[in-house]
């Protein structure tokens, strides 16, 4: 099946075919950062870090650039009701969204792009609009005169006939309803910053900053630009304007929007007490894969309600994923194989890869996993799982946790390393590590590093010790290695000596 996109500017879905067969060079909006990002911009940057990941799965050499909105009325009014200067004010929420971005397992796009970084290359784009009659000055701001750009409104759909021509809008965010020219470059204010330029003193405009950075980075026409669906109008609809205005070329062939999010069924907003940021679920306690899987299960054109609920129901989900890849590494099997078997999980790769070819259904992608560990969890119950069944299943699940990337369970080892948590706990989660027969089962079935540490007893290490052993002797390193790596996640070190295998806790 080829890949195919639900496409915002035509409004249907489309093959994807990118300019160059074998590459993809994609723009995302990154957060403007007046703020800690919130559960509704990592629904988008989750979306995104799924299609990236999607993108090179499928062999793509992607080249990814994200700015940094470092500039805008947001960032402005901010700093200074922080009485702090720009750069030293969006610093603090640049570095947060680092950290975020690490805690939540999104790649790092290749080239990520402040806005005060281009001011110079802004100001030739305004000039050449200038040039080309599409913008115009008034009382030392410098506008985009909409009604000289037929394709205005391609993308947002949006109706021109109520606009009044030569009417404009200062403010960086308005509504369809407020459609007119728009502020390319807005001149100086007292206590705004400013820059002193060849079109005058002031600062740019939000919806400049993107045309810039993306065609400063990917060409005047590139594969895939996206954001959220907010972003639609006015912000993706003028960037269209600017730079098609200037350059005379399409400017974006696919551009894909995520749907906002919903808290137990209403808008997410901070006056009805229903507003997190990623920060604030992490202080209640909820990890950070459960979050990115949560946010990444919906698909990413349906509205996703987010629920505490389905929190939970994420977490057992990532529990039991990592319960199956421990019974894969560590049970014992019959010996052999069968060809039923590798044909099984041939099949759930092909359903899991034909539903994110389909405009990335990740709900179905999820589908085609459980239904593939359901069925196998039940073979190896009834005897009918073999030990050279094995790889073809491991394949399978790390094919799946590329894109969802989940299985890993670190996520305490990185809320300690950057400093969320501060002293080890034994949380109530602890109770439930050790399976009643004293099986060391918490390997890897979603409790966190540091309550493993706690709970594992020597006697629970050695029984691992002896599971690695085991598949080593039989040849099978790939199992032995996962078990020792699973031991490290869990803080604990091994150390092969001739005397046998020695452990000790990091
Ligand atoms: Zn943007």
């Amino acid at each position: 099946m080829p890949l195919r996109f639900y496409n915002t500017l035509s409004g249907r879905v489309e093959d994807f075919l990118p300019l160059e067969p074998s590459k993809v060079r994609m723009y995302t909006c990154g957060l403007t950062v007046y703020d800690y990002a919130h559960i509704g911009n990592y629904r988008t940057f989750i979306f995104q870090d799924i299609l990236r990941r999607y993108l090179k799965y499928r062999g793509y050499e992607v080249r990814h650039v994200m700015n940094l909105t470092d500039i805008d009325d947001k960032t402005i009014r901010g700093s200074q009701a922080a009485g702090l200067s720009l750069r030293h004010y969006t610093a603090k929420f640049i570095q947060a969204f680092e950290v975020d971005g690490q805690l939540l397992n999104l790649e790092t796009p290749d080239i990520v792009v402040r806005a005060t970084d281009h001011i110079d290359d802004m100001v030739k784009l305004i000039q050449t609009l200038e040039e080309k009659g599409f913008a115009y000055r008034s009382d030392g701001s410098v506008y985009f005169r909409v009604s000289n750009f037929p394709g205005y409104g391609k993308l947002s759909k949006i109706d021109l006939a109520g606009m009044r021509a030569g009417a404009r809008v200062d403010s960086d965010e308005y509504d369809k309803a407020d459609v007119r020219d728009f502020v390319l470059w807005k001149a100086a204010k007292e206590g705004e910053p400013a820059w002193d330029t060849p079109i005058g003193r002031g600062r740019p405009g939000w919806h400049i900053e993107c045309s810039v950075m993306s065609m400063r980075y990917l060409g005047e026409t590139f594969d895939i630009h996206s954001g959220g669906s907010d972003l639609v109008f006015p912000h993706h609809e003028n960037e269209i304007a600017q730079s098609e205005a200037a350059t005379g070329k399409p400017f974006v062939r696919y551009w894909l929007h995520a749907e906002h999010l919903i808290v137990n069924g209403e808008k997410m907003s901070k006056s009805l007490g229903n507003f997190f940021t990623l920060r604030d679920l992490i202080a209640e306690g909820y990890k950070p894969t459960a979050i990115r899987y949560l946010l990444g299960s919906v698909p990413h054109r349906r509205q996703l309600n987010f629920t505490f609920d389905g929190l939970h129901q994420a977490q057992q989900s990532i529990d039991r994923l990592r319960n199956f890849r421990y019974r894969l590494t560590m049970e014992k099997f019959p010996g052999g194989e069968s060809p039923e078997m590798k044909s099984r999980a041939q099949a759930a790769l092909q359903a899991f890869e034909d539903a994110l070819d389909d405009n990335l259904n990740t709900a179905e992608a999820l589908a085609a996993i459980f239904d593939m560990v359901r069925d196998i969890n039940t073979a190896m119950d009834r005897g009918e799982f073999h030990d050279g069944d094995r790889p073809a299943f491991l394949d399978a699940l790390e094919s799946w946790d590329r894109i969802f990337a989940v299985l890993e369970d670190n996520d305490h080892a990185k809320l300690v390393k950057f400093g969320f948590i501060t002293t080890v706990e034994k949380s109530h989660a602890a109770d439930a590590v050790l399976s009643e027969e004293g099986k060391p089962t918490a390997l890897g079935n979603g409790y966190t590093s540091a309550v493993l540490v706690d709970a594992l007893t020597g006697d629970e290490i050695e029984k691992c010790i002896a599971a690695r052993n085991a598949a080593r002797r039989r040849g099978d390193f790939a199992s032995a290695d996962k078990i020792r790596d699973e031991l490290l996640n869990a803080g604990v070190i091994l150390e092969d000596t001739k005397a046998g295998t020695r452990w000790k806790r990091k």
